[in-house]
């Protein structure tokens, strides 16, 4: 690849040809983003003075690499490249980015702010992927709590809410942002009915998103019973959440419990890529990604991610994701960073005869695509 100074060897080739399966991802703006929102999108944190989200890792890789994309220089600067951008449009833009991400398989988060972004449809034909959707538990228990339940019928509401919601063409897997509602220190044990009937009395009197320990307990266990497998946000995100509550490890007693249940898909994972790595190791059912970091630290890091994250995962484990949203341009950085970090990992211990090409091609394929057909039972797997 022009401008890292490292060769292309047969692993790097191999990914770059290899269509991805992105298992965590969610739609892209579909109408023209001011360059305010466009830079507000850039970063998980605020818009402060002076301070400019291209002025960050994912910034500069927007420019180094993107820009290219636009029929600009590599490394052109912020204004040329907003005006850029506005000059082709949404559509055009969004196709660039979206094709170029080489995606055969996404898997949408449907979750949060669909409203204003492409549904999976409208997004697989722009990539030329095929689209499936993963259900947000929490989006499903704030419905039924909107269209009106008295506390003693929560419960069986929401599990048949859920269950309707699962059984919508396409969807494959629920997902869960616990770790933003209360974190994951909870007590690990399923609520009793009586235990969820008095805390629907308390959250439905105050109201608001769900938030309420034993509830989001209950949803977690709904989503055991449901039998698909379960993504969780954990690591990194915006400043809604408490980090260190979202550290992954703190999910084992849980584990434990649910051990030969359901699939567990822990999301993004930095800085607890070793937890998350660990947790892969010793329990069958969970799985990881590096997701958002891929973008966030940009090409020349997501390789050291990986490394920490690939220290002791079993190979079956690693999946790849985007966790593109809003912008386009992150489906385009998170695969490269992805094919590049990964690549040149693999291809090192290739190289200094630590693995062998024929293995070293599998993993590769398993990660970037195959781990995820296994998980997910996509219908068109392998
Ligand atoms: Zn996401």
């Amino acid at each position: 690849m022009p401008g890292t100074g490292r060769a292309e060897g047969p692993v790097h080739e191999a990914l770059g040809a290899l269509e991805l399966v992105d298992h965590h991802c969610h739609g892209v703006a579909e109408g023209p983003l001011p360059a305010a929102e466009f830079e507000a999108l850039l970063t998980e944190g605020d818009r402060w003075p002076d301070v400019s989200p291209f002025d960050t890792p994912a910034g500069v890789a927007v420019r180094r690499h993107c820009a290219p994309l636009l029929g600009l220089e590599r490394h052109a600067p912020p204004a040329d490249y907003l005006a850029r951008r506005a000059e082709l449009g949404p559509e055009e833009v969004n196709r660039r980015f979206l094709t170029a991400s080489r995606t055969g398989v996404l898997c949408v988060d449907t979750g949060f702010g669909a409203e204003r972004l492409t549904p999976p449809a409208a997004l697989a034909g722009t990539a030329g992927a095929r689209a499936y959707e993963v259900v947000r538990l929490e989006g499903v228990a704030e419905a039924v709590a909107a269209r009106g339940v008295d506390a003693g019928g929560y419960g069986d509401a929401f599990r048949a809410a859920a269950l309707d919601a699962v059984r919508a063409p396409g969807v494959v897997g629920v997902k869960s942002v616990a770790a933003y509602r209360t974190g994951f220190d909870l007590d690990p044990a399923r609520p009793t009915d009586a235990e969820v009937v008095r805390a629907a009395r308390r959250w439905l009197a105050r109201g608001g998103r769900l938030d309420e320990p034993v509830l989001v307990r209950h949803l977690l266990w709904t989503a055991v019973d449901l039998g698909l497998p379960l993504q969780l946000h954990t690591g990194f995100g915006d400043a809604d959440l408490r980090l260190h509550r979202a550290d992954p490890s703190l999910l084992t007693d849980w584990l434990h419990r649910i051990a030969g249940t359901i699939p567990v898909l822990l999301l993004h994972c930095w800085p607890y890529q070793r937890q998350a790595a660990y947790l892969a190791a010793v329990f069958e059912q969970v799985h990881l990604d590096v997701g958002l970091t891929l973008h966030h630290v940009g090409p020349v890091r997501a390789r050291a991610v990986l490394e920490e994250a690939l220290e002791i995962t079993p190979f079956r484990k690693l999946l790849y994701s985007s966790d593109a949203y809003g912008v386009a341009e992150f489906y385009t950085l998170g695969a490269l960073a992805f094919r590049r970090g990964l690549g040149d990992l693999l291809q090192d211990r290739v190289d200094a005869d630590e693995l062998a090409l024929s293995d070293a091609l599998r993993l590769a394929r398993w990660a970037g695509a195959d781990n995820a057909h296994r998980v997910y039972r996509l219908p068109d797997g392998h």
